[in-house]
């Protein structure tokens, strides 16, 4: 069976990485596609529970989750992982495992904007010292310096992301059909 595509949301907390993947996932399964959502808020609950903010963990947190999205991607089946994996080597990590379905996808806002959504009361609790080593706030995002593609919520709606994220499936389709045929 083809391998489908692993699309990682990298962005900042609050930037729109779940909000984005739950709408695509909508309009892919509206299309007959078999899809898979990991959300790092929903795998810290389960399968890294126990895992902290420390680089160690960090860096176990994008294994288990890499390892998953190949483990599914193999089966035929689009994954979309929303997670943050902060630094370009935690993303590089995630992109040996996964090999070539892997497409790094940078959800980029501001972090004023985030912090002003503050969906979850993150960025109030980081500012009063509450959360230790808060991504953007008390530790370090470097945004991806070459993303297969970036999509900034801070100017453009969900539905422009979407899109986007469609046409960029479409891409690595017409890639893969193109390997088949040589
Ligand atoms: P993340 O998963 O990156 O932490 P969430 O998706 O949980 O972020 O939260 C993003 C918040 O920002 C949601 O409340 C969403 O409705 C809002 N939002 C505003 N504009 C956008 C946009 N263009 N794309 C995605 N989310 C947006």
């Amino acid at each position: 069976m083809d391998e489908a595509s692993v699309l990682w949301l990298t962005g900042l907390s609050g930037a729109g990485k779940s909000t984005i993947a739950r709408h695509l996932r909508a309009c892919l399964v509206g299309r007959g596609a078999a899809v898979a959502v990991l959300d790092g808020d929903e795998i810290r609950r389960g399968l890294s529970q126990g895992l902290g903010f420390s680089d160690v963990d960090r860096r176990e947190n994008i294994r288990r989750i890499a390892e998953m999205a190949r483990l599914l991607s193999t089966q035929g089946i689009v994954v979309i992982v929303a997670a943050i994996a902060p630094l370009s080597r935690h993303r590089g990590l995630a992109r040996n495992i996964i090999g070539a379905p892997y497409r790094e996808v940078y959800v980029k806002a501001s972090l004023s904007d985030c912090e002003r959504r503050d969906v979850k009361g993150l960025y109030a609790r980081a500012r009063r010292g509450e959360v230790v080593k808060f991504t953007g706030v008390t530790d370090t995002y470097e945004p991806p310096l070459n993303p297969d593609l970036l999509v900034d919520t801070s100017t453009h709606g969900v539905h422009v992301a979407v899109s986007s994220l469609m046409a960029l499936l479409e891409r690595c389709q017409a890639k893969q059909t193109v390997r088949q045929l040589a």
